[in-house]
Formats: C-alpha cells, structure tokens, sequence
C-alpha cells in the first residue's frame, strides 16, 4: 500500500536526521521538510501537515535542551506523538456495543454510511463477523433501497458469513425497512445483541442522500453512526466527511482499502472533519480482511517499528489458548521491561504465525526487515519462505543457544555446525543472526518510542 511509502519516506527522513554528524536547526528543519513533503504527496490536508510542524517545533526546542540530551530521540519521540495525534480525535467512539444476548438490555443499533462503493455493504459484514468472533450475535439490515442489487450483496455477504439478515425487494422507502428490520430483530428470539443497519450509499443528488440519512437515523435511533470511506478518496475526504457530519452525528470512521494502491492519507483526515476517531480499516475483500485501529501501533508499522501489541492480539484472536506454544502477551510483557529478545522467542512467534494461515498483514506488524520489506500485499510467499527457513536453521540450535542472552554466544564454529545440521549455507545461518538482531534491536527501542503502547486500545 501506498502508505507503507509515505511510512518508509518518514523513516528515513528520520534515519537521515539521525546518521547526521551533528543534529542541529538546520538538520532538524530539513528532516521536518521531509516529512512535510511526504505527508503531502499522501494526500494529507495542507492544514494538517501545517500543525504538524508547529507542533513538533513547540515541542522540540533544540535550543533549550540540557547538554548531553538525546536529540535524535526527543525528535522522533515528537514526530511520532504528532502523528498519532493527527490520527486521533483525543475521544474514544460515543459507543462501543456491549454484549447483552439473553438480558433485558436493548440490543446496540450500529448504522454504516458512506457513499456507494465505499465499501459500506462489506464492511457490514466484516463489522458484523468482528463481533461475532468476539462473543455477540450480530444481525444485518439492508436499508438501501435505492441501489438495485444492494440487496442480494448484503443478503450473499451476511449468508458466507453466516449472520441473519433482513431487507426487502418491494418496499421503496428505506426508513420502513430500516425500521421494520430493527424491530423484526429486536422481537427475534434469537436475541441478537448487535443490529447493524446498511443504508444507501447513491441518490440523484447528494442533498437527497444526507436527507436520508437523517431520517433513517431519527427512526432507528442507532448508538453509533459510523462512516464509511474509501482510503483513495483523496483530498475531497474531508469535506466529504464534514457534509455526512453535519446530517447525522457520526461518531466513528472506518476506512476501506487500505490494501490498495490508495494514498491513504486523505481519508485518514476524516478524523480531523469529524472529530471521530477511525476505529476500524478494511485490508482486503475477504470479511477477514478488517482490522482494529489504534493510532499509536499504526504508526509504530507505518514507520517499521513493528506493532507488537496488534500482533498479540491476532494470535489471540486466531488460536485457541492451548494451541499456543508460548503466551504471546507474556513475551510482550518481558520484552517491554526491558528484557531480552532471544532466538527461542523469535522462533515461537514465527512458528505462531506460521499456524495462523494467511500471512500477508501480519508481517507489517513485525519489526525489523519483515515490517519494513514484506509490508507490501502479494509478497507473502517470499515472507514465508523466509520463516521456514530462519525455523529449519534454529531446528539445529541446542536450547542453550535458542536461550542466550549473550550477543557473543553464535561463534563462528557454532555457526558453521549449524550449517551443517539444517543443511544449510553459513550465509544463511548469518542471515537469520543478522535478522534476530535487527529485531531485537528494534524490540529494544519500542517501550521507548512507544511509551504506552498497550494501553488506551480503544475498539475491540
Ligand atoms: P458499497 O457500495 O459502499 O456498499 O461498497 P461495496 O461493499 O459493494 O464494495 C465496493 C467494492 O469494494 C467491492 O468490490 C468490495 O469487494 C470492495 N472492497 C470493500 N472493502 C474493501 C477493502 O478493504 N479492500 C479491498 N481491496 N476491496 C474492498
């Protein structure tokens, strides 16, 4: 995806800053042009990138900083801050449905808005299997009369992911069917604890749509409005996002295609439109594909710093706890107070990986080379054939190798028999030496860089 651009362009400004002799105002300014530059050929408003770097500038006062201090560090620490603050409204969602099946509570009621082709309908879907996977028994209603067909593709999304639905092809007047499919499932003796309500993403004019809107809004009374935008809609997301606004209260954003080739930037600005903080982004077509939002661990991957708490939580969600070999937030943990990162936790997380099947977007959330190269859809296969082999060549470690602590430890000889043992080149033996140091040079820096890291998930 293109923002994986935009992350490997801030990185590096950030790099160049770094590897500078002396970090001073003048390298200081041209790092924050850098950045600037790159946040805007992603399509980031102009209004945004402006705060941005008044924002790191009031925060970074190289001037007034003690003698000894770590400039490169303050700076990336403030650039970091900053852009997840342009990620984040600073309030959580208004809501987040809470599971009640088989209590009095009543059911939460979540409508989607957005315009056609947004992704609005699949997104339903993949909200609505989200949940289920997290214990609620959600149901879907069609209320887009408008598009012919609309209809059939919920009614197809809901069935493959098995979830009820409700909609209808001869009543016209979509607050009807919304109203009528809420109360149908509120009467259910299923007790669904979650309606999600699908609307009209067309009309002849755009006026008649937020119309719409509002008037299916007024009649189903939803907890939360979400809006749905597509991730290449450019520099026109924030008005956009602004009109939707001003129709019905939109209290969370989720963006789709974020797989694509999309610029990202712009749709991300809805934030700054709507004061809503995106809670969700679509990575792909299939209902799996949708993933939980949290400005701080996005960045972190933006930038290759890896997303380890984001990882965690997919092996979590994926595997049964007795499936996994070692518990994954326990390393985190260890790794967060400083401990060290060693071959045998390298290996366990890739061999998790390895057991959760479709790779692609989990690689972003690996520090080091994994993150930085492998972000990038369609290079899975390269990324899994690399894990194999890094697994085969730890296969003839002994445990007190997978164990150390000790940098020195992998000497030559020790290499050279590990060679041998998985029958592989000394060179690949470096290779994985090579990349275990990257990671746990980058595992090093992360309670640092990012401080708070698992806290304030806000969406799951
Ligand atoms: P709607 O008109 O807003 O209801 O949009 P649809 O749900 O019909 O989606 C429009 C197209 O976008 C369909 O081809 C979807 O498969 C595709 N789509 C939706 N979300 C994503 C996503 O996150 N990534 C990708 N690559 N495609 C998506």
């Amino acid at each position: 995806m293109v923002l994986a651009e935009l992350g490997g362009s801030i990185a590096r400004a950030l790099k160049r800053m770094s590897d500078s002799t002396v970090v001073d105002e003048a390298a200081f300014a041209a790092c924050l042009n850098e950045i600037s530059r790159a946040l805007l050929q992603a399509d980031v408003r102009f209004a945004s990138v402006k705060d941005l770097q008044a924002n790191v500038r009031t925060t970074v006062n190289l001037a007034s900083l003690p003698a000894g201090a770590n400039k490169r560090h303050v700076i990336t620490q403030a650039v970091v801050a900053e852009l997840c603050r342009m990620l984040d409204p600073g309030t959580p969602p208004p809501f987040s449905p809470t599971k009640s099946k088989g209590t009095t509570t009543r059911p939460s009621v979540v409508m989607l808005v957005g315009l056609q082709g947004s992704g609005k309908t699949t997104t339903c879907a993949k909200y609505a299997a989200h949940h289920r996977r997290k214990g609620f028994s959600p149901a879907l209603v069609c209320a887009d009369t408008f598009r012919a067909g609309a209809f059939d593709q919920l009614k197809q999304n809901a069935a493959k992911a098995n979830i009820p639905f409700y909609g209808s092809y001869a009543e016209t007047d979509p607050v009807k069917v919304a109203v009528d499919g809420v109360e149908t499932f509120l009467r259910s003796e299923q007790r669904h604890d979650l309606i999600i309500v699908d609307t009209s993403g067309r009309h002849r004019q755009e006026a008649a749509l937020l119309e719409e809107m509002r008037q299916v809004a007024e009649a189903v009374r939803p907890d939360l409005v979400i809006l749905v935008m597509d991730a290449s809609i450019g520099q026109a997301a924030f008005d956009q996002a602004r009109a939707f606004k001003e129709s019905v209260p939109v209290g969370a954003v989720i963006v789709t295609k974020m797989d694509g080739h999309a610029k990202g930037g712009g749709a991300l600005s809805a934030v700054a439109a709507t004061k809503a903080p995106v809670i969700f982004i679509g990575t792909g077509e299939h209902v799996g594909e949708f993933e939980p939002f949290d400005p701080k661990p996005f960045v972190s991957r933006l930038l290759g710093m890896g997303d380890l708490s984001g990882l965690v939580n997919k092996i979590k969600d994926a595997m049964p706890d007795q499936q996994q070999n070692t518990n994954p937030e326990e390393m985190v943990q260890k790794l967060m107070t400083g401990g060290a990162f060693t071959l045998r936790m390298m290996y366990d997380m890739f061999q998790n990986l390895r057991e959760m099947g479709p790779l692609g977007q989990l690689f972003s959330m690996l520090p080091g080379g994994f993150g930085g190269e492998l972000m990038a859809k369609g290079r899975e296969k390269e990324g899994q054939a690399k894990i194999k082999r890094y697994m085969t060549i730890m296969d003839s470690m002994t445990a007190a190798e997978l164990d150390s602590t000790d940098p020195k430890m992998m000497n030559e000889s020790r290499i050279v028999r590990i060679a041998r043992g998985s029958g592989r080149q000394v060179k690949d033996v470096k290779e994985m030496l090579e990349e275990h140091k990257r990671m746990a040079k980058m595992m090093k820096k992360m309670p640092k860089m990012m401080p708070n890291l698992n806290n304030n998930r806000r969406c799951d």
